[in-house]
């Protein structure tokens, strides 16, 4: 798709030098695939610093942030604490491959938040977290089937990035070039929010005893954002306990974002094993999966699950992490949060309400996502009719007047304490705006 004069030439000079030149270097010009604004189809940013709600890009252009680097930044950008704290901890030494007080300290402050996470395994990044917790699901159980949901979003090993195959076959497909079929067969991808698909999968079908362990978001939010349904959490819950089957809540992104126990502690669901990232290493690579003791134990040293790791439990995302949780732990956070990301949402769907078409926005605290075209989705399959080209208008129109969100309509939108009424309410009125314009 052509670059529009207006969002590149002139005053995103700088940005598409640097772009052009990444581009002959890094494949697609950068090191996670949504950062080249494929879906936009205009050159992406070059981001240069951020503070507080705010990022300047390198050509000097500011921009509220609602991407937040994809949901760590619950503060915002560059919180003075955390930003000192850090700072020291890095003039103490910032790596050792050897145990740290600060691994203890913020294991301990998890493991109080969420009381299903009786032990906790630190690693640094969301897709090692869910790739260690199937390793030792399988290692626990004996058993080698793993379930997920189409549109879950579990970071980009290989027995997870697979969806639902299609037609009368129900085969699952790798949805990655480089994943063996010998892979994929032992995945099994079932529509989110189908209670009956769950009941049919443990009671009736030929892989019901050889399932290790089920794997989801409790609420979805690599779609946009879709919650789960309660029977759905609990029928789920039910079922893998009564085959032995490890529950995995993956939580990276609802972990300390919808509230301090997550989506278990919002739905009153625990689940075996949790997987965490994002916000608890405080805008540092930090993640971490962890449950019942007894499964736990089943690592190495003290089990026969191999699992390691350089960088684990780096000691200055270990305090980073304990500090935004020190903050986020305060009375009238997550209130303040949501009032906050209402001060966008209410008007929004109040403008939304007025129009004949189809539209959507859905909200979980301080996660949301304005869905054209589709009303209120349940699952992946349900955004099949969902107005992309609305979206990377809505996207090009924000982003021409100071407002970056996340370049995809599949991601959440994310609003962090940092964020002033002010720019809330100057997002919501030219979303606004662009509503009155766009949409009928
Ligand atoms: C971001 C994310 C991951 C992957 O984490 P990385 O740190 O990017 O590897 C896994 N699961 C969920 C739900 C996520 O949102």
């Amino acid at each position: 798709m052509a670059l529009t004069e207006s969002t590149t030439t002139s005053t995103r000079k700088k940005s598409a030098e640097i772009y052009q030149k990444s581009a002959k270097l890094i494949p697609g010009g950068v090191n996670s695939p949504v950062r080249s604004f494929k879906e936009i189809g205009i050159s992406p940013m070059i981001v240069k610093r951020g503070k507080g709600d705010t990022i300047w890009d390198v050509d000097g252009n500011a921009y509220v942030d609602f991407c937040m680097s994809w949901g760590p930044l619950i503060l915002g950008h560059v919180p003075d604490k955390i930003a000192i704290a850090g700072c020291e901890r890095i003039m103490q030494g910032s790596t050792f491959g050897i145990a740290t007080e600060e691994e203890m300290k913020l294991a301990e402050a998890i493991t109080n938040a969420m009381p299903s996470m009786q032990k906790i395994r630190f690693v640094s990044s969301g897709t090692e977290a869910t790739m260690s917790a199937l390793r030792l699901a399988r290692g626990y159980t004996g058993k080698e089937y793993i379930v997920k949901f189409s549109g879950n979003y579990h970071g980009h090993h290989d027995s997870l990035l697979v969806q639902a195959g299609s037609g009368v076959t129900l085969l699952p497909q790798s949805s990655s070039g480089g994943v063996p079929e010998s892979v994929v067969k032992n995945t099994i991808c079932l529509r989110y929010n189908d209670t009956e698909a769950v009941l049919e999968l443990f009671r009736k079908s030929p892989h019901k005893d050889k399932i290790a362990a089920v794997i989801l978001e409790p609420i979805a939010a690599n779609m946009g954002v879709i919650p789960a349904k309660d029977a759905f959490l609990q029928t789920l819950r039910e079922e893998t306990k009564r085959t032995n089957t490890v529950l995995i809540f993956d939580e990276v992104i609802s972990g300390f974002r919808v509230g301090w126990q997550g989506a278990q502690g919002m739905y009153g669901i625990t689940p075996d094993l949790t997987c965490l990232g994002k916000i608890i290493g405080g805008g540092f690579p930090a993640a971490a999966f962890g449950g019942k003791a007894e499964i736990m134990d089943c690592l190495a040293p003290l089990g026969p699950v191999y699992q390691a790791g350089t960088l684990s439990g780096n000691p200055v995302a270990m305090v980073s992490g304990l500090l935004t949780l020190q903050e986020i732990s305060k009375k009238g956070f997550y209130e303040d949060l949501l009032e906050k990301t209402n001060l966008i949402v209410q008007g929004v769907k109040a403008a939304l309400r007025q129009k004949r078409s189809k539209n959507s926005v859905v909200q979980v605290g301080s996660l949301f996502t304005i869905y054209f075209g589709v009303d209120n989705p349940s699952s992946k399959e349900d955004l099949s009719s969902l107005n992309t080209e609305l979206f990377r208008k809505l996207f090009i129109f924000l982003f021409e007047n100071g407002v970056y969100i996340p370049p995809s309509n599949y991601e959440a939108w994310f609003v962090s304490s940092a964020h002033t009424k002010e720019n809330l309410l100057k997002t919501r009125d030219l979303i606004l705006t662009f509503i009155n314009q766009n949409v009928f």
